[in-house]
């Protein structure tokens, strides 16, 4: 929840300061007297200055989302350590190519596909236990017995 709240807010503050950026562009243009109410689409400078204003919005958006995708869905820090798993080459040895990246604190793994065969596969979020030692500790006792 906390994930998807800090998306939201993300969101809003890009929201928040791109409607600043509209504000400029309405004080830097001139409003045409002839279409004070429909200009959009029958001035040029309206009609690029509003297109340049949609593409920023969609980029705006678009960084919101990439950035949130490498982040730890437990403590929304940003994911490290990437690691190059798979082989291009050894595909059905050592598994498909994709690239690990784990949360500083180990909240848990995050594995992003980098062959896409039957379109986009979406990344695969493993979280971890919260007992990090476990699983040394069991690998230890299998060893003893
Ligand atoms: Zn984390």
């Amino acid at each position: 929840m906390r994930y998807w709240a800090y998306l939201g807010a993300k969101l809003l503050a890009a929201a928040f300061a791109l409607r600043y950026v509209w504000v400029g562009i309405t004080l830097l243009l001139p409003v045409p007297r002839l279409y004070r109410n429909a200009f959009l689409g029958y001035d040029l400078n309206w009609t690029l200055a509003a297109g340049l204003f949609f593409l920023i919005c969609c980029g705006a958006a678009y960084l919101c989302v990439w950035e949130q995708r490498y982040r730890c869905r437990v403590c929304l820090r940003r994911l490290r350590m990437p690691i190059a798993t798979g082989s291009w080459g050894q595909m059905l040895q050592l598994g498909r190519p994709r690239v690990e990246y784990i949360c500083p604190f180990g909240h848990g793994t995050l594995r992003v596909p980098e062959l896409q065969i039957s379109g986009i596969e979406a990344s695969d979020w493993q979280r971890h236990d919260d007992d990090i030692w476990k699983e040394l500790v069991g690998t230890e006792e299998d060893r003893r017995s």
